[in-house]
């Protein structure tokens, strides 16, 4: 017998639709995954403190987050996997969902693999990751150690000039590195942070390393034109260099945009497969956000159950 729905991915989209797919009784089966993206639980697994997620009034830790919303899977008997998906079948129904060691028949997919930050991976990038870099200045950028410091912004798109914007609410000042001479932003955008007294852009500058015994103290610059090299001092460093969906197992199988992302109905999460659904960053290019992605798992799950009980597939 198929299963009625299996979630493949296992942050705050994922598991949420897991719940709500749960306590609708449809039993589902979630693919957390192992290490294809980091490790089981997204982006919110790298973050130190969560302060915007409502209902944790002192805040939060990432893991710990991902580590309650997977506890209470549990207590719906969500049945869940700890490995990767190595490849998904969505040309006939039942759909197949295919790791190492398994395939798993479904009359659903509800696809919530995220979407990977890029990042440099300058030599001391691993080391300070969490002392003071981040690649979402809306999840970290008002934490303590931003306040009234200098920071960089690595990027010249749009998420850099919405990003290094909204982190002059708490910098004393804001370096936006880009590589060009002329920023990719929207004019609006770009604009706005060219305008703001607090914005600095160093142009044609590449990020060589980031410098700091326990913290973040400064940044390595190197000038593309003169090959140069500066030192720039600052307490954190955002990377806005574009992000990369997570959906090398669904090429060609449904429709993805031009940057990758799932094509998903806003108000539904269906995408050109009928019976198949996306949620969270897999299909959001823009609020990327711990409670976004929660909210659209939830709705992915309902129209979920509405399809498989529309369709016949379950009492
Ligand atoms: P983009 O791909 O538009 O921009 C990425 C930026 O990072 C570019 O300036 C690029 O430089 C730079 N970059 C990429 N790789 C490197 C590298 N290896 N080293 C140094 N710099 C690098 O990504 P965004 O996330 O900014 O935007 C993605 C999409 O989301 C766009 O369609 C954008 O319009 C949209 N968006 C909309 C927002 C809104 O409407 N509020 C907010 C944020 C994003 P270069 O220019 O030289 O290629």
């Amino acid at each position: 017998m198929p299963e009625n729905v299996v979630i493949i991915g296992s942050g705050p989209a994922g598991h949420t639709a897991a719940i709500y797919t749960a306590r609708a009784n449809l039993k589902p089966v979630m693919f957390e995954g192992f290490i294809a993206g980091g490790i089981p639980g997204g982006q919110l697994m790298t973050t130190t403190e969560v302060e915007n997620f409502p209902g944790f009034p002192e805040g939060i830790e990432g893991p710990q987050l991902m580590d309650n919303m997977r506890k209470q899977n549990l207590r719906f008997d969500t049945k869940i996997i700890t490995e990767d998906v190595t490849s998904v079948d969505l040309s006939s129904r039942p759909f197949k969902v295919s790791s190492s060691s398994q395939t798993i028949e479904t009359h659903a997919v509800i696809i919530s693999t995220g979407a990977t930050a890029k990042r440099l991976h300058v030599p001391n990038e691993e080391r300070l990751w969490t002392k003071g870099m981040s690649a979402c200045a809306v999840c970290d950028g008002a934490l303590p150690l931003f306040r009234n410091k200098e920071l960089v912004v690595i990027g010249g798109g749009d998420s850099a000039c919405e990003e290094a914007n909204y982190l002059t609410k708490f910098a004393s000042k804001v370096y936006m590195i880009h590589r060009r001479d002329t920023l990719r932003a929207s004019k609006i955008m770009a604009d706005r942070a060219l305008n703001n007294p607090k914005i600095e852009v160093i142009w044609n500058s590449e990020l060589v390393d980031v410098l700091g015994e326990n913290q973040i103290e400064a940044v390595r610059l190197k000038n593309s034109q003169t090959n140069e090299e500066q030192d720039v001092s600052c307490s954190g460093v955002f990377y806005a260099i574009g992000f990369t969906p997570n959906t090398t197992l669904f090429k060609g199988q449904i429709e993805l945009d031009d940057y990758g992302y799932v094509v998903a109905k806003p108000d539904s999460g269906e995408t050109s497969v009928p019976g198949v659904f996306a949620c969270g960053d897999v299909s959001d290019k823009k609020y990327r956000q711990a409670i976004t992605a929660a909210g659209s798992g939830c709705m992915a799950a309902i129209d979920c159950e509405r399809w498989l009980s529309e369709t016949g597939h379950t009492a």
